[in-house]
């Protein structure tokens, strides 16, 4: 029976690990598919405290995990398939290959996969010059044309947030006037360095000599026509996909996926949980899932003392 299971090892994950293995609670960590998270898709981190000079992504979550290591934490390459809960208020963590783990309180910090076009290269393109995340790469974009791709909230929001740097922020959609809202939707419009590009999807990612996203192929889905467009960044904003489905009604999620939580880093559920980016839709940022990860420890050690 262990004390705690943490089930995701993005910066929520490792935090939790840290803190509660400063505790003596001998934490096991289920890295899942992605070890280290979202962070090791992306090149430059600028924004995380304590590294003034800047950080790459991959070595700011090994540093994570040596320090979760470095206390006793555990970590096993597992990507959970489902989590119940047994009538003493334990719980059983069924991973892949049918195995089961039994634990007395559990940790989600599963995180929220930014969703992609799906075109070949684009993987390999994060962090040279396509991102899901305006707050954290838009400072890298000064004075040059980027584009946004998506027409709900947050790519309104974006686009906005990106006239601060860039020279020309395109507005990618699909359809001829934005999903946002009204006043995002206006606001965003009235902007003189956004230029909606309507009724259109990227086909294409075209890269320079040193691999970096150059231009994009457009395609406009109303005539059929193809042409390029010219930038140097492109912003995925068509949304997240909250990684809950392994949780399987067990636990209470808002209409979009995320895990609600009920106070703190509780859920409806005691005993298991939530932090980081699979219970946070607003703020998505390391440093926020690093601290929920923090208080997600604390609470899971005073349930376990009661
Ligand atoms: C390209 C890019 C650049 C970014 N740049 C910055 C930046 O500069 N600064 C900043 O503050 N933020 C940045 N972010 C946002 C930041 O990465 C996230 O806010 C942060 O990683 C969220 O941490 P998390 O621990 O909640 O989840 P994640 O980092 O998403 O980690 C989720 C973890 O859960 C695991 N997992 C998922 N499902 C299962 C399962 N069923 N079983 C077991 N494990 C599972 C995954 O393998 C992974 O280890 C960026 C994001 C992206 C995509």
């Amino acid at each position: 029976m262990e004390n705690v299971i943490i089930i995701g090892t993005g910066c929520a994950g490792y935090t939790a690990a840290i803190y509660t293995a400063r505790a003596n609670l001998n934490p096991l960590m289920l890295a899942g598919t992605q070890p280290g998270g979202q962070l090791t898709t992306t090149t430059e981190v600028e924004n995380f405290p304590g590294f003034p000079e800047g950080i790459q992504g991959p070595d700011l979550m090994m540093k994570m995990q040596e320090q979760a290591e470095k206390f006793g934490a555990r970590m096993e390459y597992a990507h959970v398939e489902a989590v119940t809960k047994n009538g003493d208020g334990s719980f059983h963590v069924q991973i892949e290959g049918g195995k089961v783990l039994e634990t007395k309180t559990v940790i989600v910090a599963t995180g929220a996969s930014p969703r992609h076009l799906g075109l070949p290269n684009e993987k390999s393109l994060i962090g040279h010059g396509l991102t899901s995340c305006a707050t954290c790469d838009g400072a890298f974009y000064r004075n040059v044309p980027v584009a946004v791709i998506g027409g709900g909230d947050s790519a309104a929001e974006e686009a906005t947030f990106l006239t601060r740097f860039a020279s020309t922020v395109y507005l990618i959609h699909r359809r001829d006037e934005l999903r946002a809202s009204k006043i995002m939707a206006d606001r965003a419009l009235a902007n003189p360095k956004i230029k909606p590009i309507w009724n259109s999807t990227v086909s294409q990612y075209l890269t320079d000599e040193k691999g970096e996203v150059r231009a994009v192929e457009l395609l406009n889905l109303v005539t059929g026509e193809k042409s390029e467009l010219e930038l140097k960044c492109v912003f995925v904003a068509i949304g997240h996909v909250p990684n809950t489905q392994f949780l399987n009604g067990l636990v209470n999620l808002d209409e979009n996926g995320y895990i609600v939580q009920t106070r703190g880093t509780h859920t409806n559920v005691d005993g298991l949980f939530a932090a980081g980016d699979v219970a946070d839709h607003v703020y998505r940022q390391a440093i926020t899932a690093a601290g929920q990860g923090c208080a997600a420890a604390l609470e899971a050690e005073r349930y376990l003392a009661h």
